[in-house]
C-alpha cells in the first residue's frame, strides 16, 4: 500500500483502529476518523510509530458538513483518496415492539446514510483519478437477521445492497467496492453483551471462539490492495464458520 491515501471512519477505537494500524504497516498514509477527541489522538499516535505521515480528524459521520470538511481537508493535505474503509458503527438493540424512534433512526444514520454521503462525496475524486477502493464494515446480521437487532440489521443488510449497486456503477473506472462481514468479533461492542447471550452466540460458531480486530483488518487489506482489482460487488465474511454465504 505504499504511496496510498487511506480514510478508515471510526478509527478511534476497535475494529477500526486495528484496521488502520494494519494500512499503515503496508505503508498506507492513514486518516483517521471519530468522534472522541482524546482516543482518536491515542490512536493516531500509534499508527504514525508505522506511518509519520497519517492524521487524525474528528468529524460526526452522521453531519453533513463534517463530512465535507473531512473530504476538504484530505485533499488539501494529500491531494488524493485511494482508499475508503466506512467502518464506525453503532448498535441501540431491542425488541421491535419496544424498539424507539430514535433507537432506528440513529442506527440507520450512522451505520447507513452517512456511508451514502462519504462514499458520494469521496467518488468525484475517486472517479477522476479512475483508481479506488472501498470497503463496507457489514455484519454477518445483515444476512441472517437476528432477534433484537431489527435496526442494526437492516442497516448491514442495507449496506450490502448499496455496495453491490455502487460496484456496478463505478467498475469501468478501475474503482472496486466490497463488503467484510464480521462474525462475533472482541470489541466494546461485544462486551456490552450479557454472558449469557455471549455463551449463547459462542455455542453457534463452528471455530468455538470469537475473532479478533485482527482477523477483519486481515480481511480489509485484502481487498483494499491493489492486486484485488477484479473483485468487487462482494461480500466477505469472517466469522469462523457461523454463517456461510
Ligand atoms: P466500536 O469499538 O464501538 O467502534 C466504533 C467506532 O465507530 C468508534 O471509533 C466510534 O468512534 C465510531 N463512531 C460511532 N459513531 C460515530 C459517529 N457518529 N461519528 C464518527 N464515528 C463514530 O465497534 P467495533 O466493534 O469496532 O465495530 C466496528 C464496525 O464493525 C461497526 O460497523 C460494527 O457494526 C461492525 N461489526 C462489529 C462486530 C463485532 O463483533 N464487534 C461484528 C460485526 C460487525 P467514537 O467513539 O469517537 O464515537
Amino acid at each position: 500500500m505504499e504511496g496510498r491515501i487511506a480514510i478508515v471512519t471510526g478509527s478511534s477505537s476497535g475494529i477500526g483502529r486495528v484496521i488502520a494500524n494494519d494500512m499503515a504497516r503496508r505503508r498506507a498514509r492513514v486518516v483517521l476518523m471519530s468522534n472522541v477527541p482524546g482516543d482518536l489522538q491515542d490512536a493516531l499516535a500509534e499508527v504514525r510509530l508505522l506511518a509519520p505521515e497519517s492524521i487524525a480528524i474528528e468529524a460526526d459521520v452522521t453531519k453533513s458538513d463534517d463530512l465535507s470538511r473531512v473530504v476538504d481537508q484530505v485533499m488539501d493535505v494529500f491531494g488524493k483518496v485511494d482508499i475508503l474503509v466506512n467502518n464506525a458503527g453503532i448498535t441501540r438493540d431491542n425488541l421491535l415492539m419496544r424498539m424507539k424512534d430514535d433507537e432506528w433512526d440513529s442506527v440507520l444514520s450512522v451505520n447507513l446514510t452517512s456511508i451514502f454521503k462519504l462514499t458520494r462525496l469521496i467518488l468525484k475524486p475517486m472517479m477522476k483519478a479512475r483508481y479506488g477502493r472501498i470497503v463496507n464494515i457489514a455484519s454477518v446480521v445483515g444476512a441472517t437477521g437476528n432477534a433484537g437487532q431489527a435496526n442494526y440489521a437492516a442497516s448491514k443488510a442495507g449496506l450490502m445492497g448499496f455496495t453491490k449497486s455502487l460496484a456496478a456503477e463505478v467498475a469501468s473506472r478501475n474503482i472496486t467496492a466490497n463488503c467484510v462481514a464480521p462474525g462475533f468479533i472482541r470489541t466494546a461492542m461485544t462486551d456490552k453483551l450479557n454472558p449469557k447471550a455471549s455463551e449463547a452466540i459462542l455455542s453457534r460458531i463452528p471455530m468455538g471462539a470469537m475473532g479478533t480486530p485482527e482477523d477483519v483488518a486481515h480481511a480489509v487489506c485484502f481487498l483494499a490492495a491493489d492486486s484485488s482489482r477484479y473483485i468487487t460487488g462482494e461480500t466477505l465474511h469472517v466469522n469462523g464458520g457461523m454463517y456461510m454465504g
